[in-house]
């Protein structure tokens, strides 16, 4: 049962709730009330009940969505879009251009899912949900700089490559919040840590880069898409940008001594913890695979780059 809460003016989030969250890593979606109205992330196909239970209970007719709106194609933020947009005739997908190439191509999908399933285990696809083609012709493709008008506010689309290279961010004119997906790290809300989330295909570098454009947007929210919300943007921005140098670091001077994948979690964390009120045991156990995702994004990315 997913938890409802207006986290801005019109801005509903709806979180995920119940003993799945343990096994899954479930995605915060967020409905923004408008002339036009948007859900940005979708989650994963096995959340959509619940998410339209949710917009139900807030007595808003889906039928009458304008958009759907991904941060980027992972199953956990992207996998339930197909099957949406499918219930919703008038509703249309916000991507940018090689993102919806992902999103419509069932052999690309179908590649994106293998590698998931290398890092989440041979049930990942059970456990997201099938993750279904969406027709070209469903799309609004969107480039950097470009804006969603939606009504009283429009959502300014900023590209954020790094943790995927078509991951979009989208900050939102009237709160002056920002949908950060996955390109600000995960959030601990109750200690107000934010870690470095990498995943296969990631580029720890090029995550800095976008850490620093959204820092020069100087939003007043941040709206994450694990982990809430929270008003103290300067200092967690600032703390990720020097979270991700030194983890990038460590799991490259960890993965040059050889060290196996538990130790170099063990490693991170060790620097993670250091300071701050994020203890090991949560971030170890943030969800069974956030940590996995994490270190396996790195030995990836030090592998291609043949360092
Ligand atoms: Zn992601």
């Amino acid at each position: 049962m997913a938890q409802v809460s207006e986290v801005a003016e019109r801005i509903y989030e709806i979180k995920p709730g119940g003993k799945e969250i343990e096994n899954f890593p479930l995605c915060t979606v967020y409905l923004i009330v408008d002339d036009n109205t948007a859900l940005v992330e979708v989650g994963c196909s096995v959340q959509l009940p619940d998410i339209l239970e949710a917009v139900d209970k807030l007595g808003y007719d889906i039928k009458k969505l304008s958009y759907i709106i991904p941060t980027h194609v992972h199953p956990d933020h992207a996998g339930g879009a197909g099957l949406l947009v499918r219930q919703l005739p008038q509703a249309r997908v916000v991507a940018y251009t090689r993102a919806a190439k992902v999103l419509a191509d069932p052999s690309i999908l179908e590649r994106l899912m293998q590698g998931f399933m290398r890092v989440y285990g041979d049930d990942a696809q059970e456990r997201f949900g099938e993750m279904v083609p969406i027709a070209e012709e469903r799309f609004v493709l969107v480039a950097d700089g470009e804006s969603i008008p939606l009504g009283e506010r429009e959502l300014k689309v900023i590209h954020t490559p790094g943790h995927d290279p078509n991951h979009l961010c989208f900050l939102d004119t009237k709160s002056r919040g920002l949908f950060c997906g996955d390109a600000l790290g995960g959030y601990f809300s109750e200690v107000e840590v934010s870690v470095p989330s990498s995943a296969p295909g990631s580029d720890p570098i090029i995550t800095l880069q976008s850490i620093e454009k959204l820092q020069e947007l100087n939003p007043a929210i941040l709206f994450f898409s694990h982990g809430g919300n929270t008003r103290e943007v300067t200092r967690i921005m600032r703390m990720l940008a020097d979270n991700n140098r030194q983890c990038t670091d460590i799991a490259l001077n960890a993965l040059k001594a050889g060290m196996d994948m538990a130790e170099i979690a063990n490693s991170l964390a060790d620097v993670l913890v250091k300071g701050s009120k994020l203890t090991r045991e949560d971030y170890l156990a943030a969800s069974p695979y956030f940590v996995p995702a994490t270190v396996e994004g790195y030995r990836q990315y030090f592998n291609k780059k043949k360092i």
